[in-house]
């Protein structure tokens, strides 16, 4: 699954972190890798930034396989690729090999894990884009603001970009309202929108604003293991759940 928006600020790290530590806990075996040169999944979860030789910066770059470069989780049944800065200067580099679009598709297939949840840069290049092609589905977190929507219509024309010329079985999983506050007009007028447009693809589960979770990555744990009883954590758990049943 991709976790993809090409805004930034959307809560695509956070959902990534938090939904993978989730799933971990229901028993599932997950791999989250981090597709984002920032690194922020990677600190998020306690593991430090890896250099040009380790992460997924290898594993675009190299022959070494994505079991080599994993490093475990701040959870049980939770591996992680890391990520670091050296992965802009190999973004800029990968359309010189060939097949680049289908890297990181090749490198996930002797994967056995039964998640594998990438966490993508907020912008719709190479890096993103190898993340579409190796997926089987997509998950969209979005802020309920006015240039969320208008952002959306972008990105159901690249969805279908990709379906069309380089991975036909790409499916939108769901759109997850995140730093949900439902108080003001203007959100629960955009989340109307996104219901009217988009239907049960909109996740029933939204994820509150909540304190706890933006200060877990400062400690390197998922909300999980920070704050345990937290709304956070409830609503991820939930978001879990309703993931699992919809992939069912
Ligand atoms: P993205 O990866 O899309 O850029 P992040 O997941 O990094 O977005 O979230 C952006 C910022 O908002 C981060 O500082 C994060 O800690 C914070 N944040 C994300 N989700 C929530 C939430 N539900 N409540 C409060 N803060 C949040
Ligand atoms: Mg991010």
């Amino acid at each position: 699954m991709a976790v993809t928006n090409r805004k930034g600020g959307t809560g695509k790290t956070t959902t990534a972190v938090n939904l993978s530590a989730c799933l971990a806990e229901l028993g599932n075996k997950v791999l989250l890798i981090d597709l984002d040169p920032q690194g922020n999944a990677t600190i998020s979860c306690g593991i430090p930034m890896s250099d040009e030789d380790g992460g997924s910066i290898a594993l675009l770059t190299t022959d070494k396989t994505t079991r080599e470069l994993s490093c475990v989780g701040p959870v049980a049944n939770l591996t992680v690729v890391p990520s670091g800065s050296a992965l802009a200067a190999a973004e800029m580099e990968l359309n010189r090999k060939k097949d680049w679009e289908r890297i990181l598709r090749t490198k996930l297939k002797a994967v056995t894990d039964d998640y594998i949840l990438i966490d993508t840069p907020p912008a719709m290049g190479p890096l993103t884009l190898n993340a579409l092609v190796a997926a089987d589905g997509v998950i969209v977190p979005l802020q309920c603001d006015y240039l969320s929507l208008e952002g959306l219509r972008e990105f159901a024309s690249n969805l279908n970009r990709v379906r069309a010329n380089l991975n036909p079985n790409l499916s939108l999983i769901g759109l997850i309202k995140t730093i949900y506050d439902e108080r003001p007009l203007l959100t629960r007028h955009v989340a109307a929108e996104l219901d009217r447009y988009f239907g049960a693809k909109v996740f029933s589960t939204a994820v509150p604003r909540n304190v706890r979770l933006a200060e877990a990555p400062s400690y390197g744990l998922p909300i999980t293991l920070h704050a345990s009883s937290s709304t956070g954590a409830g609503a991820y758990r939930q978001l879990a759940r309703e993931l699992q049943e919809r992939l069912n």
